[in-house]
């Protein structure tokens, strides 16, 4: 175990405030040191707090206060962070996009969350999308940033990066306004006061695995109290000293919290990458002296499957955070034996809670396969699912539930919507799992992905944990698929490491040591990789829609 020489402040950091101010207290307390890293270059705090104040006076300018929606249609970059901020300190509610939306999903959200104004890149792989929307949307203007706005020494290389140099084909006036535009119109904006309680600072959406996807209200409080809450089992950014792999994508909530707001409360800095690439991450991460490193489970067994992991020097990474999806314990173990000194902190969150509501203490009990404990005040309750009004006891199976500051106002104009998930103010999650004796909290699975085996719950995630046993495998997922005779039954989708063999029969036999009757897979098919989501989770939807197609056409 390393050593933690500063711990947050907490009288403070737990203090609801205007999300900005965490931007604003940094710069003062650290003005030199290092925000952000994006491609050779560095911002420091000061020029930071410089640009979000600039950037918030030519918000103001286009007509952002409270009550206007900003969407952020961008990969990361230095101008997510700018524009993230800046809207906020104009006033406005940010809107995020993810940038691999297609036009309809971007109409269909633009016009959901009623957003007047959107940021992009001139990039080929945005902009075009984004003009589109344009027309056909209430979008009344649109800021189009250059990888060159804020240093020129970027130009050159942006515009190697673009397939074709699309700002001679952007409007230079009118409806669009360049990033240039935006923070040269001064750096005084106007004061607005921010009710942390009530103002909503961010429109996140959610990942629309079931449904519509919805807006989740977060408002300033919730993200700014979430930040120091999520730091405060896991202290690996020591104050004014830690360095964050921004691999992530910030649109996300996940990095948005960890990645950008914990790390911008905590004077640290942000090591930019527009994409989790695996031989870059670990090289960003050797050259900057990476102290945390948050990921989805996928990025940690992409890491531990590298050939040649030792010629990095990892030796200043004390933490790597995952959420967003179960983290197999095999895959803890391994990591922690591959890289000493590193813990893998497996924490536990949804869009709604901001997202963190709980995490294994890093000084202290970590539990394999378990999500940890409820960060600061905040408190999980596990209800009985057929009888939700019945609160269960230790070790009951039931429906993970949550209360704490970091609980969303509501999902935007969406009041049934609201009424589901909220149980006065104890979020639903829909999420099934279990609370031990020391109180932490054990996930079995999402309920929806449950599998009824004749009349027998099979949960995946007991499945896929007792696959990752296999030392070939390096990635799996199970979902259920139609069984004439029984309703569901289990398929398991299995990648194996590089060079390694294994027929389906052989690890079937492997199973039966490890699993009941029902939970065997009834089929196993090898592919060379697994669907994910935009965050990296591995994504169950495609498969399940490919065996239902399969089957109806049978
Ligand atoms: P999203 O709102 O898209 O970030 O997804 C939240 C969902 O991800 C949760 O409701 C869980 O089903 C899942 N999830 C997040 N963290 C974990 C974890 N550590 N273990 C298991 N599932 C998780």
């Amino acid at each position: 175990m390393k050593n933690y020489p500063q711990q947050l402040d907490w009288a403070r950091e737990f203090k609801a405030r205007p999300l900005f101010e965490l931007l604003e207290d940094s710069a003062k307390r650290w003005p030199d040191n290092s925000h952000m890293a994006f491609m050779g270059r560095e911002i420091c705090y000061r020029e930071s707090a410089d640009l979000v104040r600039r950037a918030a006076k030519g918000f103001q300018a286009l007509g952002v206060k409270k009550g206007v929606r900003v969407g952020l249609f961008l990969p990361n970059c230095p101008q997510f962070i700018i524009a993230y901020y800046g809207i906020l300190r104009a006033g406005g509610t940010v809107v995020n996009f993810s940038p691999l939306y297609s036009v309809p999903e971007l109409l269909a959200q633009v016009e959901d969350s009623e957003t007047d104004i959107m940021v992009t890149l001139d990039l080929a792989a945005l902009y075009p999308q984004i003009s589109e929307v344009f027309t056909q949307s209430r979008l009344k203007k649109l800021v189009v940033a250059g990888f060159g706005d804020m240093l020129p020494f970027w130009k050159g290389l942006a515009f190697k990066l673009l397939k074709k140099d699309l700002r001679a084909d952007i409007p230079k006036d009118g409806d669009h306004v360049s990033f240039e535009w935006l923070v040269g119109q001064g750096s005084d904006p106007a004061p607005v006061e921010i009710d942390p309680y009530n103002d909503v600072a961010v429109l996140q959406y959610t990942g629309g695995t079931t449904g519509v996807p919805k807006g989740a209200m977060l408002t300033h409080a919730n993200l700014s109290i979430n930040c120091a809450q999520t730091l405060y089992w896991d202290p690996s950014l020591n104050q004014g000293e830690g360095v964050m792999l921004g691999a992530l994508p910030l649109f996300h909530v996940f990095a948005m919290t960890l990645v950008m707001n914990a790390s911008t409360l905590n004077g640290a800095k942000i090591v930019l990458m527009p994409k989790f690439e695996l031989e870059d991450a670990l090289r960003l991460a050797a050259e900057h002296k990476v102290t945390m490193m948050p990921g989805v489970p996928t990025m940690f067994t992409a890491i531990l499957n590298h050939d040649d992991l030792a010629k990095y020097d990892l030796s200043a990474l004390r933490s790597c955070f995952s959420g967003g999806a179960p983290l197999p314990a095999e895959v803890k173990k391994r990591f922690e034996a591959a890289i000493p000194g590193v813990v893998v902190n497996e924490g536990y969150g949804l869009t709604e809670s901001s997202p963190t509501v709980s995490a294994n203490p890093i000084i202290g009990k970590q539990k394999a396969g378990s999500i940890g404990l409820p960060v600061p005040g905040t408190e999980i309750v596990i209800l009985d699912r057929d009888d939700p009004e019945k609160v269960l006891g230790l070790g009951d199976v039931g429906e993970i539930c949550v209360r704490g500051p970091q609980v969303m106002k509501g999902y935007w104009n969406k009041p049934e919507a609201t009424a589901e998930v909220m149980q006065g103010d104890l979020l639903r999650t829909g999420d099934i799992g279990y609370m031990d004796e020391e109180g932490y909290t054990f996930i079995i699975d999402r309920s929806k992905d449950l599998i009824l085996v004749g009349g027998f719950n099979v949960f995946p995630r007991n499945v896929e944990e007792a696959i990752y046993k296999h030392p070939s495998v390096a990635e799996t997922t199970v979902i259920g698929v139609p069984d004439a005779y029984r309703g569901e039954a289990p398929k398991a989708f299995v990648v194996l490491k590089k060079d390694h063999e294994l027929s389906a029969e052989k690890l079937k036999t492997f199973l039966r040591e490890h699993l009941g009757k029902h939970e065997l897979p009834r089929e196993i098919e090898f592919r060379d990789a697994l669907p994910k989501t935009m965050v990296g989770k591995l994504s169950k939807k495609e498969l399940v829609a490919e065996e239902r197609a399969k089957y109806e056409a049978e």
